[in-house]
């Protein structure tokens, strides 16, 4: 039996539905919900990136304001717009585009956004409390894969999850907001002894690494949820996850797909982070009236 593909551009669809509903409820209230998008350098993924953010703000209403800054930016100038940005009334979300060229130091000028404004959820506030279990603005990738495995029809509690790839951005965020809905959950990570052991384990396996085709059908556990992050480019062009889909697909329960499985997520969450900032700043919550 082969795998149910798990459709992250219908889901990502659905979540702008509700995201669009929030912005016009938003708009009867005279408010338009703002993101600025800070692009520091030339980086051609990054700019691929930034302009998709673009894109999806304007499909939904939400008004967008890029600062695109040469790479010789220096750190100050970088604060003191952050710092501008923060204090604009207009600009409900601040997304620091990264990585950050060098010498910048990107904990330095993450830690310079408000926490009410940072809807990456990557200042140590938002990490904070998602680890204390706290309301507060999630990391967008982890929460679309949340979304994602909810929508796998797969329920977390009790089950054992194991997370491969331990990034401040993806791997640890999941792995907590997995803890947080009760599964048992294991990181594995470079240094990890027998990952096919660990991973063979997993009734939902995460896979966030950057390595192509790390993970095949012999270390799923058939049944498993996968959900597969990795984005790697292959010398043809080609992007492809961490999981050799064509093996994978013969064993697990259900699988993302890469493209179409955690990307399209990611940036409707992040859609989702801007209008439930606006609506915080405003007094009001997403889906409540
Ligand atoms: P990082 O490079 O920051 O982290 C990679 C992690 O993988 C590290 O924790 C590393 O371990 C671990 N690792 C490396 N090699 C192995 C191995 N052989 N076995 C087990 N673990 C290993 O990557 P990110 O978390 O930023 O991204 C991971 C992937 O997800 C990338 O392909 C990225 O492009 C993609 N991505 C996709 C997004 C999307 O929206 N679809 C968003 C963000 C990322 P150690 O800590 O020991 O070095």
């Amino acid at each position: 039996m082969t795998a149910r593909i798990i459709d992250g551009k219908a889901l990502a669809v659905q979540v702008k539905q509700e995201v669009r509903r929030e912005v016009e409820k938003l708009s009867a209230a005279g408010i338009t919900p703002g993101l600025a998008v800070v692009l520091v350098g030339d980086d051609p993924a990054s700019r691929i990136y930034v302009r998709n953010k673009q894109k999806n703000c304007e499909e939904l209403g939400i008004i967008s304001e890029v600062y695109h800054l040469p790479a010789t930016t220096g750190e100050e100038e970088l604060k003191a717009l952050v710092g501008r940005l923060n204090k604009d009334p207009k600009i409900n979300g601040i997304l620091v585009q990264l990585p950050l060229p060098a010498p910048l130091r990107e904990e330095e000028v993450t830690l310079l956004i408000n926490p009410e404004k940072d809807v990456d959820g990557f200042h140590p506030m938002n990490l904070g409390r998602l680890l204390r279990g706290e309301e507060g603005i999630r990391p967008c990738t982890p929460a679309g894969i949340m979304a994602l495995i909810k929508a796998s029809g797969v329920e977390v509690t009790g089950r054992e999850c194991v997370v491969v790839g331990r990034s401040n951005i993806v791997g640890k965020p999941v792995a907590q907001l997995l803890l947080q809905e009760h599964g048992t959950v294991t990181i594995c990570h470079s240094r990890t002894k027998d990952l096919a052991a660990i991973t063979s384990r997993a009734e939902i396996l995460v896979v966030a690494v950057g390595k192509a085709g790390l993970i095949d059908g012999t270390m799923i556990k058939p049944g498993a949820v996968v959900i597969d992050v990795g984005m790697n480019r292959l010398p043809t062009g080609k992007v492809v996850g961490d999981v050799d889909f064509s093996s994978a697909v013969e064993v697990a329960g259900a699988i993302t797909p890469v493209p179409g499985g955690v990307g399209p997520m990611t940036i409707a969450m992040l859609m989702k982070n801007t209008v439930m900032a606006a609506l915080a700043q405003n007094g009001a919550k997403f889906g409540k009236d």
